[in-house]
């Protein structure tokens, strides 16, 4: 049995060559016949473990395609070879390396193409037609590979009724809304009406069939009324020595229906449901305007139906003269008059174009024709639609020959299509969908997979992006995104988040003034925002708001400047006594253990000189009526002492002071440079999480001091952050700052 049904299937592939090389002998101008046999070997081999769903041997199919091709479309050979192994990637185990090592790199490139649009167009429910129109766009690098897939969808729509019926409606659909318009727009006039009058027939057949009937019935009144404009027309152009041929052959269904519908007139007050056609033999368009005045010696013309697209040819590169006249019995009748290399190019468009090329000599070139430089023109003005919502400088910048190379198309978890610029990241992904899922956007599952938010997209990945109601942008974002939308709305987000810190800042300034019944005048605060090297009174609120400086020095400094000389004042660096004092209203107490105590709470406080946290070796002074002070051990001020060994002395050590914080400042000098100050708070807050308690920086000669105090935990959470700041460009010295 087995055998057998090899040997029908053998029978039926080979008479199915005959019929396609026939086909290319008699449509093509040229043809590498061993190009089409090996690609039809290879074809059948490829695709001999499937069936079609009609059941036939699924090669069939490819065939056909090709045999479309080669018939319609007659463009070249190339063509039908690319055809014939459209769907052997998708559907067998060889690769594009194979066809590439096969049939070279046009022809896999090709294959490729049609591959991708399957691939991706077709697995997705895409809900507009622009937007398919524009993924099929980027898909294709050359022509031929949307010639080939109109080809397989003209077969698919012939064969439909093999699939269930949702199936069927969808792909109706699609091929009216996006293959037949293109069909049209690449001047497929023959491949436009039938893809139309399949996809009507599957979308509405109760009116389909009701026009194909009235039409049948109509039929032999309307044949012998085109007769009655014919015979007059071709008795008169033939005395005048034309060669031509004339025809008058109904539109298709679907654009009668639409004129039905459009009109809202029944089909009998349609006249114009037929063109009758005169295709004159001559390569002389002038006879064409001759022969357009000797039938308006027979039928009075409608002045305004006339169109000259000779002169001005329409964009899908269409030549033709149209005119309507006054028939018999007063009805009008459309006619179209242009010579045989017109109807040509007005049948198959742009393969007709370089037919003619090629049967002049000139291989059909895809890269440099000037000629096909002006399709290549058109197929660009499909792009204008996509980018009018674009500046038309980027526009511009954007045409030469990256036309399809600019632009990536992503798909959301629900096959929603989004265009993105090459380069795109989650995040203008999600910017792209909504400023919100933007702004809480964390991360990116790409076709199931999490990647990091810094991926470059590719086109037909689909993307679903994860939120956190915690998440909010921050500046690195601004490097990860491309687009114009995430970058202005980030920027956007953050200056607003700017614009409340200063406000948060100014609110605890003048909460602390009004405390303090200060009248502070704006003079007075741009000047201390200055001292202090802010540009302004707004940023310097700003460094409040985020804690950079705290309120009290800025009182602290606003007190000295109106009490102080104006020498004493130019200089802005606090003495450690301010910060000191500062810190000590914020800092919490500790328990102290010292060797003599019994569990008697003792009266403490620290040394404003030095400064302790723990970690430091620290000692104790007995003074009268304020309990212990506690030094270091190094604080200079008690040297003398140590060294006496005097009576006040007391030996102390630390308690239980985990979680606490202590205040400790540190001295920072180095080169003055713009971003200096950022760079060093950036440093502090990145480690653990420090709190800076105040920045002071004085610049001189291109070289700066500072004064940072700060909360920490114990010495070696500061000596932390003394190795961070050592590490800064263009820092030469941090030490903790202790009293002269
Ligand atoms: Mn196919």
């Amino acid at each position: 049995m087995a055998v057998s049904v090899t040997h029908i299937t053998q029978i039926s592939s080979e008479s199915l060559l005959e019929s396609l090389l026939a086909d290319c002998r008699s449509f093509l101008p040229r043809c590498d016949e061993q190009l089409v046999r090996k690609a039809f070997h290879f074809c059948v081999e490829a695709h001999k473990e499937s069936v079609r769903a009609s059941g036939e041997p699924y090669y069939t199919h490819p065939v056909e395609v090709a045999r479309i091709v080669a018939r319609d479309i007659a463009l070249d050979d190339i063509s039908v070879a690319a055809a014939l192994l459209h769907d052997v990637i998708e559907d067998t185990d060889f690769t594009l390396q194979d066809i590439q090592a096969e049939f070279g790199s046009t022809i896999a490139d090709i294959v490729d193409s049609v591959t991708k649009i399957s691939g991706i167009a077709e697995n997705q429910t895409i809900t507009t037609a622009e937007t398919y129109r524009k993924l099929l766009l980027s898909l294709i690098r050359d022509v031929r590979a949307i010639l080939v897939k109109l080809a397989d969808r003209l077969h698919n729509m012939r064969t439909i009724e093999a699939l269930p019926p949702e199936r069927r409606i969808q792909i109706a659909r699609e091929t009216l809304d996006i293959y037949a318009p293109f069909a049209h727009r690449l001047g497929l006039a023959n491949l436009k009406w039938e893809l139309e009058d399949l996809a009507f027939k599957v979308l509405n057949p109760e009116a389909y069939f009701s026009l194909a009937q009235a039409l049948q019935e109509s039929r032999v009144e309307r044949e012998a009324y085109i007769q009655k404009v014919i015979s007059p027309i071709e008795r008169h152009l033939r005395q005048h020595g034309l060669r031509f041929e004339i025809t008058g052959r109904p539109k298709n269904l679907y654009s009668i229906y639409q004129k039905t519908v459009v009109r809202g007139k029944p089909l009998e007050e349609i006249y114009d449901l037929f063109a009758i056609r005169i295709i004159l033999d001559t390569e002389d368009s002038n006879e064409c305007y001759f022969a357009y005045g000797l039938v308006t010696q027979l039928f009075t013309p409608i002045p305004e139906r006339f169109k000259d697209f000779i002169a001005v040819p329409k964009k899908n590169g269409y030549r033709s003269l149209h005119t309507t006249v006054i028939g018999p019995e007063g009805r009008p009748v459309e006619i179209q008059i242009r010579t045989r290399s017109m109807h040509e190019i007005a049948e198959r468009g742009v393969a007709a174009h370089f037919r003619y090329k090629a049967a002049q000599g000139v291989a059909p070139a895809w890269n440099d024709d000037p000629e096909l430089e002006e399709w290549i023109q058109w197929v660009r003005e499909l792009f204008e639609k996509r980018s009018r919502e674009e500046a038309a400088q980027e526009f511009l910048e954007s045409l030469p020959l990256n036309l399809y190379q600019d632009e990536i198309y992503v798909f959301t978890p629900k096959g929603e299509l989004k265009r993105l610029p090459k380069g795109a990241t989650p995040l203008d992904f999600a910017f792209a969908i909504h400023t919100e899922i933007g702004h809480h956007c964390i991360g990116a599952k790409v076709n199931g997979r999490i990647v990091p938010l810094t991926y470059k997209l590719q086109t037909g990945d689909q993307v679903e992006i994860l939120t956190s109601k915690h998440q909010a942008p921050s500046r690195d974002w601004e490097h990860i995104v491309v687009t114009h939308k995430a970058k202005s709305y980030i920027r956007r987000y953050l200056n607003e988040q700017r614009r409340l810190k200063q406000q948060e800042g100014q609110q605890a300034l003048e909460k602390r003034l009004r405390k303090l019944h200060l009248a502070v005048s704006d003079e007075e605060l741009e000047r201390v925002a200055r001292a202090l090297k802010y540009e302004n009174r707004a940023a310097l609120f700003y460094a409040i708001g985020i804690g950079t400086i705290s309120p009290e020095l800025v009182i602290n400094l606003l007190r000295r400047d109106s009490s102080a000389s104006p020498e004493a004042s130019s200089s802005c660096l606090p003495s450690l006594e301010q910060v000191a004092e500062i810190a000590r209203q914020q800092a919490s107490g500790v328990e102290i253990v010292g060797t003599p105590t019994d569990g008697t709470p003792l009266l403490y406080s620290y040394a404003r000189c030095c400064n302790p946290i723990p970690g430091d070796e620290i000692v104790g002074i007995i003074t009268i009526g304020s309990g212990l002070r506690v030094h270091r051990q190094t604080c200079k001020t008690i040297q003398d002492m140590l060294q006496n060994n005097h009576p006040r002395l007391v030996p102390l050590r630390w308690g239980n002071v985990a979680g606490e914080e202590f205040i400790a400042a540190l001295r920072i000098t180095g080169d003055d440079r713009p971003g200096m100050l950022h760079d060093i708070t950036k440093a502090i807050v990145a480690c653990d999480r420090t709190n800076i308690r105040s920045v002071n920086i004085d610049s001189y000669g291109g070289l700066f001091e500072g004064v940072v105090t700060l909360y920490v935990r114990n010495t070696e959470h500061l000596g932390r952050i003394i190795e961070k700041l050592r590490k800064i460009h263009g820092v030469h010295t941090v030490v903790r700052f202790e009293s002269p």
